[in-house]
């Protein structure tokens, strides 16, 4: 049996030969032969964009990728409480391999025109992706034409190590101007509740282990936000609670044009939204997770809100549409530029 380059190569070869013919031919004869085409690289390997930027009214908002990595999936993390032949038979109906996914991880920026206000920090150093597959948004930020030095505001939808774990770098924090800004209640239940007994597996424990790391030393440039409560003009805090006590969405306006930012009110852009219901591995309180997932899912499609989901594929911006069964991730295209 060949090997699997044997007849590749042939081919190439044959088109190469093929094409300085052609050339050849068209140049009518030259005296010297044409120059031998050059094999074509190695191939570069897959390549995805790390950063997508629109306007939003005076605003601007830039997403950036925090980690690429495939991981098991999305059962249990979405449809724990199903059986995972449901899940993976939406995967497929989907065109989604079945037990893989790639979540995204996705901080925003938003430029207000006064203030340049970072949502969410990835997982840095230590978080839920560990570098090299995640922690991205450090080395990011750069290419998608930001300084750390330049980010006036870190707002933290909820205090999991994949939202807080780029907050340091080196144990300093990598936004040195930055004041921070988080749920009121979230703060308080991080920095009140001992899960020094749970299980280093468990999430609580890292959460709590990340708190003392890279919140605890900067707690005094934290300000707290109720729901309703404004984070900067334009900018207001949603209460989504479930997958966390505080956790918090954003609703953000300028010039009549909105946006939410829904932090982990999905961790998966089909099944969460086909099945708001099914529990996630990650909710602190299931049923409180989902009534918030209908809640949030809801006002989005009726107000036809466009979405930043941290968790959503990259760029991770889309859109809810009410479908037959529950609701349906519509990804960006070209809405903010018509
Ligand atoms: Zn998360």
């Amino acid at each position: 049996m060949m090997s699997p380059s044997g007849p590749a190569v042939t081919r190439r070869e044959a088109l190469a030969a093929g094409a300085a013919l052609a050339a050849g031919s068209l140049l009518g004869g030259c005296e010297s032969p044409p120059d031998p085409i050059a094999a074509p690289p190695a191939p570069e390997g897959p390549a995805r964009p790390s950063h997508y930027r629109f306007r939003l009214g005076d605003f601007e908002v830039t997403t950036i990728s925090d980690a690429g990595a495939v991981i098991d999936g999305p059962w249990p993390i979405v449809g724990e409480d199903r059986e995972p032949a449901e899940v993976e038979r939406l995967m497929r109906e989907n065109l989604l391999p079945e037990k893989k996914f790639r979540p995204g991880f996705t901080p925003m920026l938003v430029h207000t025109g006064r203030e340049l206000i970072l949502f969410d920090t990835g997982n840095g150093p230590a978080g839920f992706v560990p570098r090299p597959y995640g922690g991205w948004l450090a080395e990011q930020l750069g290419p998608a034409g930001f300084a750390p030095g330049q980010v006036d505001v870190v707002v933290l939808s909820h205090l999991h190590p994949d939202h807080v774990g780029g907050m340091m770098e080196n144990g300093k924090p990598l936004f040195p101007r930055a004041r921070y800004v988080t749920g009121q209640v979230e703060y308080d239940h991080w920095s009140s509740t001992d899960y020094s007994s749970a299980s280093p597996e468990e999430n609580v424990y890292k959460t709590s282990r990340l708190f003392q790391s890279n919140v605890a030393p900067v707690a005094d440039r934290f300000s707290f936000v109720r729901p309703d409560g404004e984070v900067a003009p334009g900018i207001h805090a949603i209460a989504a609670y479930g997958h966390t006590p505080g956790h918090l969405a954003f609703h953000l306006e300028s010039r009549g044009k909105r946006l939410l930012f829904w932090g982990d009110c999905a961790h998966h852009e089909v099944a969460s939204l086909a099945h708001p219901e099914w529990h996630a591995l990650f909710d602190m309180d299931k049923e409180a997770g989902a009534r918030t997932r209908r809640r949030i899912y809801q006002m989005a499609a009726e107000e036809r809100i466009p979405v930043v989901g941290y968790h959503t594929s990259f760029p991770s911006v889309g859109f809810v549409q009410k479908a037959s069964s529950a609701y349906r991730w519509v990804s960006v295209t070209y809405q903010f530029d018509a």
